[in-house]
């Protein structure tokens, strides 16, 4: 169901209380990437050059919940968008909820913009509790959901609040109403032929989102650890490659009901193999079919990136979660950079919408500088990936439809 947009609403001298992630890295207070500022921007540009008056609320890291810590605090992020957008940026007092956050707010002029301190400050922001929400509530008169790496979560923040709003307008900001256009809309209609690729370490991490995926993607290709899990259940030697093998009969299941139904799911036809976890052991080996006692699967072998590129290439929807290997070693990284550029080549030799969940695909496409050729790449790992389970979202649901 499409949401109502802060481009659509009028914030003319209109307090707006717009959920962000600011939750960047920090050393020492020091703020080390600034793209989740940045990516806030437009949301933000787009209330104040309308003379709405923006006031930002955002978690940083994980603070005890008992109060002000100053090595989580929101202020060096306010100094930054200051510098970012030119233009003064406030973030009084200590607590997100406090007499200096509702004097600033209320002394706001249109095109001002107010910076919360860290949410999490206060424990009642991850309780969810209702009192705390309506004291932020009580703050505006339009609400903004543009945290989407926080959306499938029911803090305080993404839930209680725009509850607490009542009649008044909840809207997404840009970065939301983008997530929701490709993982929840893309995945509703995809065009075909539709492709998932899964892989990562945890099998029981990806499980519910293969049983989800099933009845709508034509090829479902597995890689990284968990492919050992299945390649296991199917009788295959897979030496002592990361097996969970608590997951064995999921496992044999999931492979059962893609047997009866009409998607086809791939295994890695071959491995790149070592005798330890380790980046420079130096004894690789690639087997096909069977692992060799006493080596491990580290990536995807030769014939499979060929394989799994290719069908990757003529898809006209992929949907990416998971490394192929060990992506951060340069001798296991091959086969994740074959998955990443053919998904890159797909949108660009053919317009395919490719879309790749957050987290270590994300990086994944950083690193092998494909992330911007490709349709989406997502803010958020664990929101991705529950999207791509199907779950919905109450963060989301308590938001106005367009
Ligand atoms: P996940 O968080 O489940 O998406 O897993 C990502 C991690 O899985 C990355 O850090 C990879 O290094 C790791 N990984 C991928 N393939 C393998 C493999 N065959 N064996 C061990 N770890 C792997």
């Amino acid at each position: 169901m499409p949401k109502q947009t802060i481009e659509q609403t009028d914030v003319r001298s209109k307090n707006v209380l717009i959920r962000v992630d600011f939750n960047v890295p920090l050393d020492n207070a020091t703020i080390t990437d600034d793209r989740r500022i940045k990516a806030a921007i437009p949301t933000i540009r787009s209330v104040i050059d309308r003379g709405g008056r923006a006031i930002l609320m955002s978690h940083l890291g994980r603070p005890s919940g008992d109060g002000y810590e100053p090595a989580l605090s929101l202020k060096p992020v306010a100094a930054k968008l200051s510098e970012l957008l030119g233009t003064d940026v406030q973030c009084p007092g200590e607590l997100p909820v406090s007499p200096e956050a509702k004097a600033a707010v209320e002394s706001m002029n249109d095109a001002d913009i107010v910076v919360l301190e860290n949410l999490r400050f206060d424990k009642r922001e991850k309780s969810g509790d209702e009192a705390f929400a309506q004291s932020l509530a009580d703050l505006a008169d339009i609400y903004v959901n543009d945290a989407f790496g926080t959306c499938h979560r029911t803090d305080a923040s993404m839930y209680a609040v725009p509850k607490a709003m009542g009649t008044k307008p909840t809207v997404v900001g840009f970065l939301v109403e983008k997530e929701i256009r490709y993982l929840s809309s893309a995945l509703a209609n995809p065009e075909r032929p539709f492709t998932v690729i899964l892989g990562g370490a945890k099998v029981s991490d990806k499980l519910p989102a293969i049983e989800n995926l099933l009845p709508k993607a034509d090829n479902i290709l597995i890689g990284g650890a968990m492919a050992y899990t299945f390649l296991k259940a199917l009788g295959h030697n897979v030496g002592k490659s990361r097996v969970e093998e608590d997951k064995l009969d999921d496992a044999k299941r999931i492979l059962d009901l893609a047997a009866e139904s009409k998607v086809d799911l791939h295994l890695p036809e071959d491995h790149i193999c070592s005798t330890t976890f380790s980046e420079t052991a130096g004894d690789i080996e690639v087997f096909e079919d069977q692992i060799k006692d006493g080596f491990m699967g580290l990536d995807i072998g030769p014939k499979t990136q060929v394989h799994y590129a290719t069908l990757i290439k003529s898809s006209k929807t992929v949907v990416w979660n998971g490394p192929m290997g060990v992506f951060e070693w340069a001798p296991f990284k091959v086969g994740t950079k074959h998955v990443a550029q053919a998904c890159a080549d797909a949108t660009k030799e053919h317009g395919a919408t490719t879309i790749v969940g957050g987290g270590d695909s994300a990086a994944a496409a950083e690193l092998f500088n494909v992330a911007a050729d490709l349709s989406h790449v997502s803010t958020g790992g664990g929101a991705s990936l529950e999207m791509l389970e199907g779950k919905p979202f109450k963060a989301l649901e308590v938001i106005d439809n367009a």
